[in-house]
């Protein structure tokens, strides 16, 4: 059942005694935290995720830290989550067993910058929008760019596999991702991967330790390929008269037009009420709101730019701005990368589901939505990254007698995204959110051959235990 307190059970008294014990002759005391009121702000992230207050937060500062921590975790038999900036959308760092929460967002070192590779080396609390000024007052840069930048860290960037806006054209934070260091339960340090830009050599581990949402593995270290800068970027900004002119218009781009910008964000009309809401004005007329970057050279910018507007115009929009300067250039994107918080002040309760549909089929997604919405009578919002199909469906309420409907509109926004062809999360994961709904789309067989993955890694369920796959228990005593 979503939006109810885990069932797994805790620790025993005796087991966090001695992993609290072994912690403090470890680290000291000053690494961790065991006051109730400082363990209970490790409880959620930003997702409706209940998790339960954990015994002892660690904070990290060193890879001997962490490796501490995870023998520490073994030998007590506690479950152990790692933890960055706890931005997350689906509960992926809430401690759904308490035991020990790992903090790496102290570990914030951007280790190197190898300019004349196009390699960064980087700690798993590094911002990620200090990463991004960095390689770029350097001439490189890296793509991923979740709209919660200023917040989030690269560790909790690798683990869920973040995407973002530039998504469409650049690919997302596993395109990126060359090598790690990697830390299994107990402490056994693992280099993964490589620094060079191809490597085939063995089993793609890398691969599989991005996106495991701290289920397998911690990095204490990320190799990260860079890419040049494009010399010039371009925004512009369509409003349209109704939803379905603006996904037809994306259709349009995608496909027969064959366009790559480098982002095309999506927003409907309860969204942008709620940017009016927040004082940005917008022409009252618009329903549906396109923001779209391209990319490239100089001369690539601007013939792309005219063609995307001509495309705009003719999907029947009422409105097309440029901005090329950077200054009005961040004010579009601002009020995009607050939307987010403008929309939570619509309702008490939000959650955000990031579907994805293949492109062509966004019209009929949001149809199917609206028909969903009015059945179970629950206000619902969409906007996202249109450009790959990627849609943030929000779902507001503000009372608890309204959630079995709310549950029972998303069973069927996931029943629709499925029988169109899509998948369940593009970019947040499934955290604990969504993993009474991984049958929906993937075989028994397939989540079995996982489950086995994860005990290679942590034969005792120590690790994150309650994520990705329903009905986990860890066994420990
Ligand atoms: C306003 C807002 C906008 C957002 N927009 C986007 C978006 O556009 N695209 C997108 O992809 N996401 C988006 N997100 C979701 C979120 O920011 C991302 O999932 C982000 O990557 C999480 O990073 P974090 O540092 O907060 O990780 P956390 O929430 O702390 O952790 C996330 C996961 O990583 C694991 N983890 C953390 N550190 C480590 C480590 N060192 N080793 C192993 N595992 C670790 C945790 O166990 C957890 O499973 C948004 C969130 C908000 C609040």
């Amino acid at each position: 059942m979503l939006l109810t307190r885990s069932e797994l059970p805790r620790p025993s008294a005796s087991a966090r005694d001695k992993a609290l014990r072994l912690l403090e002759r470890a680290l000291g005391p000053s690494k961790v935290l065991t006051a109730e009121e400082a363990c209970e702000r490790f409880a959620g992230d930003e997702s409706e995720a209940l998790g339960v207050r954990p015994d002892a937060v660690v904070l990290a500062s060193s890879t001997d830290d962490i490796q501490a921590a995870l023998g520490a975790a073994r030998e007590a038999n506690v479950p152990i989550t790692p933890r960055a900036a706890g931005t997350g959308r689906t509960g992926g760092a809430v401690p759904m067993a308490g035991g020990i929460v790992l903090l790496t967002l102290g570990m914030n070192a951007i280790k190197e910058i190898d300019r004349r590779e196009g390699i960064a080396v980087v700690e798993p609390g590094v911002i990620l929008g200090s990463l991004h000024r960095e390689v770029e007052a350097e001439g490189w840069f890296y793509p991923p760019d979740p709209n919660s930048l200023e917040n989030c860290a690269l560790g909790g960037n690798v683990a869920e596999n973040a995407g973002g806006p530039r998504a469409f054209k650049y690919g997302v934070t596993r395109d990126y991702v060359l090598g790690m260091e990697a830390l299994l339960v107990g402490g056994q340090r693992l280099r993964v991967g490589r620094r060079t830009l191809k490597g085939v050599t063995g089993y793609d581990v890398t691969a599989l330790l991005v996106g495991s949402e701290g289920t397998l593995a911690v990095f204490s270290e990320i190799t990260l390929q860079l890419i040049p800068k494009p010399e010039a970027v371009t925004t512009l900004l369509a409003l349209f008269p109704s939803l379905s002119a603006a996904a037809a218009c994306v259709g349009e781009m995608t496909g027969p037009a064959r366009l790559l910008p480098r982002c095309i964000e999506m927003l409907d009309s309860l969204t942008l009420e709620a940017m009016r809401q927040a004082g940005n004005s917008i022409d009252r007329r618009a329903e549906a709101m396109l923001l779209i970057e391209v990319d490239g050279s100089e001369v690539a910018c601007d013939a792309q730019a005219e063609r995307v507007g001509a495309a705009c115009d003719s999907a029947g929009a009422i409105e097309v701005l440029v901005a090329q300067e950077a200054s009005q250039r961040d004010r579009l994107w601002a009020a995009r990368r607050e939307m987010s918080r403008a929309v939570r002040r619509l309702a008490k309760k939000k959650l955000s589901e990031d579907v994805v549909v293949p492109r062509q089929r966004i019209g009929e997604l949001l149809e199917r939505l609206r028909g969903i919405s009015e059945r179970e009578r629950v206000r619902t919002l969409t906007y996202g990254h249109a450009g790959d199909g990627n849609l943030h469906c929000n779902f507001l309420w503000d009372t608890d007698d309204e959630l079995p409907r709310v549950e029972r509109a998303i069973e069927a926004l996931f029943h629709a995204v499925i029988a169109l062809g899509g998948t369940l999360s593009g970019e947040h994961g499934i955290g604990v959110l969504k993993a009474p709904y991984l049958p929906l789309e993937q075989s028994a067989a397939l989540i079995d051959l996982q489950k086995d993955l994860k005990r290679v890694f942590d034969p005792q369920n120590l690790l994150n235990p309650g994520k990705i796959f329903p009905e986990t228990s860890h066994r420990a005593c």
